[in-house]
């Protein structure tokens, strides 16, 4: 039985025995297979530049973090990055960076984007994760090839939203910058983190609820890790205290999301592994079904630190590459290389529309 109202889906976030937990998360990785069989994508993530003009107060590079050495790659090294995942068959990548609006920005952007398309033949999927932007801007980087763009709302509940972010960053303005995306005709991806200050059990019902009623095409989810330097350290009124409590919620929000929307992406947050060594190949085994290998230049990876603990600052793209091989093969699933893993949901709506 689908888990359809809020009251089942708080339920199901409050299983506590193993057992009830074990099986809803079975439940929800059959889902995956039965569904997109037993394959992860990979979307090669190039964190190029930490510089941002926010200052959320739970990012470890926010504006006013003044002990983060700011950097933003050169076109070459993210060309370089990009024409490397592209070879490897990764099939797509995420370009993601701290937010900016200045003219400069949108035009080195759209510049990188004409050129990935030009060097691959508009055969590779590109993901935006860039912040908050005008629709004008969203409209000329998605003509110059970005096809998806991922914008996580943090929290569909405003309240929560409001109390981690100063008054000048707005929810309405993110809702709005969603349905942008959508009118443009992007794959959209969205996503919260789990375990913030004050979120409840219904919060986190009512963001799978939310997922479903923008029609997100893909999820990106993962426990919220607080950062020393950030004012929300130590998180002061956290609802989910433990480390295995929160690693547990989050799985289990991963397997309900995927219970409720089975032909959505949704990835394996970088952010489990920060909690658990193995944390990201149990967010497949719990429905996640795109793996997001950092391919960054290493000498950056340092100073892009949104969290604590963050995992693979020390590896080159290369050691990234083999270790992802294993972890996948190791749970018994294959990756789709040369294969763009474009959302079931999305593809479905487009060729619904198109037939209509
Ligand atoms: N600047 C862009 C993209 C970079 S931040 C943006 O904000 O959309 C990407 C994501 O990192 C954010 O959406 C947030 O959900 C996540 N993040 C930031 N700080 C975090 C923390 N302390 N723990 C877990 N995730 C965090
Ligand atoms: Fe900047 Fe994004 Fe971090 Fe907010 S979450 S401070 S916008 S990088």
């Amino acid at each position: 039985m689908l888990p359809t109202s809020k009251d089942e889906l708080v339920y199901l976030l409050g299983l506590k025995d193993s057992q009830s937990r074990n099986e809803l998360i079975q439940k929800a990785y059959q889902q995956k297979v039965n569904t997109l069989g037993n394959t992860v994508y990979l979307r090669g993530l190039i964190e190029f530049s930490n510089i941002c003009y926010k200052d959320c107060y739970y990012c470890g590079i926010r504006k006013s973090n003044i002990k983060v050495n700011r950097y933003l790659m050169t076109i070459d090294e993210i060309l370089n990055s990009a024409k490397w995942a592209f070879d490897k068959g990764y099939g797509s990548i995420v370009l993601q960076c701290g937010e900016r609006k200045d003219k400069n920005f949108i035009n080195f952007i759209e510049s990188i984007l004409n050129s990935i398309s030009i060097q691959t033949s508009n055969e590779f999927r590109v993901t935006l994760s860039c912040g908050e932007q005008t629709k004008e801007t969203y409209k000329r980087w998605f003509d110059a090839g970005a096809a998806r763009y991922l914008l996580r709302i943090e929290s569909s509940n405003k309240r929560i939203y409001e109390s981690l972010h100063p008054q000048n960053h707005s929810y309405n303005n993110r809702v709005a910058c969603l349905n942008f995306l959508k009118e443009i005709g992007y794959q959209v991806g969205t996503g919260i983190m789990i375990g913030l200050p004050n979120q409840m059990l219904e919060d986190l019902a009512s963001d799978i609820i939310f997922f479903n009623s923008i029609e997100a095409d893909m999820i990106g989810m993962g426990p919220y890790i607080p950062h020393s330097d950030t004012p929300i350290f130590p998180a002061e009124i956290q609802i989910v205290r433990n480390k295995i409590e929160l690693y547990n919620l989050s799985l289990k929000m991963i397997a309900l999301t995927r219970i409720t929307i089975p032909k959505i992406n949704i990835a394996a947050a970088t952010a489990f592994q920060a909690l658990y060594p193995f944390g990201r190949e149990q967010a497949i085994l719990s429905g996640a079904n795109v793996f997001m290998p950092n391919i960054s230049e290493a000498k950056y990876r340092n100073n892009y630190r949104l969290y604590e603990n963050k995992p693979c600052v020390g590896e080159n793209t290369f050691e990234c590459f083999e270790c992802v091989e294993n972890r996948i093969k190791g749970i018994g699933e294959s990756i789709a290389y040369f294969e763009n893993g474009d959302s079931r949901l999305f593809y479905e709506r487009v060729n619904k529309s198109i037939s209509s």
